[in-house]
């Protein structure tokens, strides 16, 4: 019997993203079902979008919620679009479907106080037992730190943006 783990990706540098699409990689290989919440919709459609659908009917992959909130100009509809994409992943968590979940960008939702930490702690540790769930985002709050099995945090060490190298097509989305 699998334990279902929490595992959080957080830090400053890069990486967590695509460590916990690595992970779905992996799980898919095994034949195991794989669902990809991002919750924060970049300003480009990104290559793991659009691999995801041809790549393998294990996998479901939706991209919800807008660009990021200091961008915002309409907050109560960030809010909103937030809230749903969140009440999806509870539905996903409590269907049992999936042997992988990955909650991409879920931090944002606690940092800028679009869903309660509470409600989100609550909702990922009633989690299936044999379900593992992967949270990513930058400023992992407190509860979801103590909560977590394992939790990795990106340092940067470097990164090209600081040397004035923009995000790249295949590298950085
Ligand atoms: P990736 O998706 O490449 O794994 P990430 O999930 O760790 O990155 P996010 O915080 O989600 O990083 O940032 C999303 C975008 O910002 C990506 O295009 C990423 O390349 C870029 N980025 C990540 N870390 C940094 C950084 N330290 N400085 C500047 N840009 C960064
Ligand atoms: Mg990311």
């Amino acid at each position: 019997m699998t334990k279902g783990l929490l595992a959080v990706f957080t830090g400053n540098g890069k990486g967590k993203t695509t460590s916990a699409l690595g992970l779905a990689f992996r799980a898919l290989g095994h034949g195991h079902k794989v669902c990809v919440i991002q919750f924060i919709k970049g300003n480009w459609i990104s290559g793991e979008q659009i691999m995801a659908k041809s790549l393998s009917p294990l996998l479901d992959f939706h991209v919800m919620g807008k660009g990021f909130t200091w961008q915002s100009d309409n907050l109560a509809e960030d809010t909103a679009l937030a809230q749903n994409a969140w009440n999806f992943a509870v539905q996903v968590i409590e269907q049992n479907q999936h042997h992988l979940v990955i909650l991409d960008e879920l931090t944002y939702l606690i940092r800028y106080n679009m869903i309660s930490e509470q409600e989100i702690v609550q909702a990922l540790s009633r989690r299936p037992a044999e379900m593992h769930i992967v949270v990513t985002g930058r400023h992992a709050s407190n509860e979801l730190l103590e909560l977590a099995d394992l939790v990795t945090e990106m340092v940067e060490i470097k990164h090209p943006y600081a040397s004035g190298i923009a995000a790249q097509k295949g590298f950085d989305f």
